[in-house]
């Protein structure tokens, strides 16, 4: 069995969630036997080094032009095609959201997005768990097909070391004419996607305007944590839309998840309920935040947080 986990690297950076997505392969394969071949799209030269997280050997494609779900389905096809894949592994963001039902469709593959598990086998199908009802529940799915192609929710396995750097096969191809063009980026420079974030700190309507950030940021910088915020606080530019999570902004999954004076509404739960931690600050002690949180202080951000930061830059001094 063949396992191809995608890699977009038209940006010559490896990040964290694309060694993700090979040593999940990678513990796939251990679990029902196979090879894994990670594909590599855009620069290759050091993708060798995927080897270190469980490729078995590495197939680098020069592709730098736009991302197009028509131009990355039909290499993705050629070489399942090629190398007969079993299951293709697409990141679940915002590259292998659009292209995983492309890539079923070419392949005549079962589709399964957002998955969270390595699966389980019965009668030679997968059972893979992902996230339902916003993540407030689980479906297993069974795929009934030969070809299989999932997108893995990011921060659901920590890479690990398994191996060490292998061989990359280049591989020349033609490609079909993109039906989009980019027109335009805007960017947040320099900051961790909040989908690759291990720590969030995020700030709702209880810091009660722009101006107050400070005492967010502070801890932000203090615990190397990005930062992030309720829909509302977007809604009236007090931070960027990049920054919204929940229901209707990004989902994300950090080890640690802190919230200064949001509510925990249900859209909000939505899109960060998967942390593996939550401590929620807040100073009304029925907010339903405190909930779904692991740790909770109840009590005014604006006392609490500065002391917390200090407190943090005085661990970390010491240490
Ligand atoms: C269709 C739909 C989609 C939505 N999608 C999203 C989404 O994706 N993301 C999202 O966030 N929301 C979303 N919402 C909005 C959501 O329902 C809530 O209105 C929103 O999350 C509330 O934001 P908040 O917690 O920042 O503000 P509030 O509900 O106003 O809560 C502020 C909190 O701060 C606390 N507080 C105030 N002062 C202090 C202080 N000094 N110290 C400590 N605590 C303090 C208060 O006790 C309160 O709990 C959506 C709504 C709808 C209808």
């Amino acid at each position: 069995m063949n396992i191809l986990p995608i890699i977009d690297n038209r940006k010559n950076l490896f990040k964290k969630a694309d060694f993700e997505l090979v040593y999940y392969s990678h513990l796939v394969a251990k679990k029902f036997g196979g090879k894994v071949k990670a594909v590599v799209i855009g620069a290759h030269s050091e993708a060798g080094i995927l080897g270190k997280y469980g490729a078995d050997e590495v197939i680098g494609i020069d592709y730098n032009g736009t991302f197009d779900t028509s131009v990355f389905s039909t290499i993705i096809k050629k070489i399942s095609d090629d190398y007969i894949a079993k299951l293709i592994v697409l990141p679940h963001t915002s590259s292998g959201k659009p292209l995983i039902g492309s890539v079923a469709i070419k392949l005549n593959a079962a589709s399964v997005s957002g998955v969270l598990n390595i699966p389980e086998m019965e009668n030679n199908s997968f059972i893979f768990k992902k996230g339902t009802y916003s993540s407030k529940a689980y479906s297993n799915i069974k795929t009934l097909s030969e070809k299989v192609v999932v997108s893995l929710m990011t921060n659901s396995f920590s890479p690990v070391e398994v191996g060490s750097p292998v061989p990359v096969s280049a591989i020349s191809m033609e490609f079909v004419s993109p039906k989009v063009k980019v027109v335009a980026v805007e960017k947040a420079e320099g900051k961790i996607p909040l989908t690759e974030s291990d720590i969030i700190v995020s700030g709702g309507r209880g810091l009660r305007g722009p101006e107050n950030w400070g005492v967010l940021i502070d801890l932000a910088e203090a615990l190397g944590a990005s930062t992030a915020c309720s829909r509302p606080v977007s809604d009236v530019n007090w931070r960027p839309h990049t920054e919204h999570v929940g229901q209707t902004g990004i989902v994300v999954r950090p080890n640690l998840y802190i919230a200064l004076g949001i509510s925990g509404a249900i859209q909000h739960l939505a899109g960060v309920n998967n942390s593996k931690t939550i401590v929620v600050i807040n100073k009304d002690p029925e907010a339903p935040f405190f909930k779904a949180a692991d740790y909770g202080i109840i009590g005014d951000l604006f006392e609490v947080v500065p002391k917390l930061t200090e407190a943090i830059k005085r661990f970390k001094g010491g240490n």
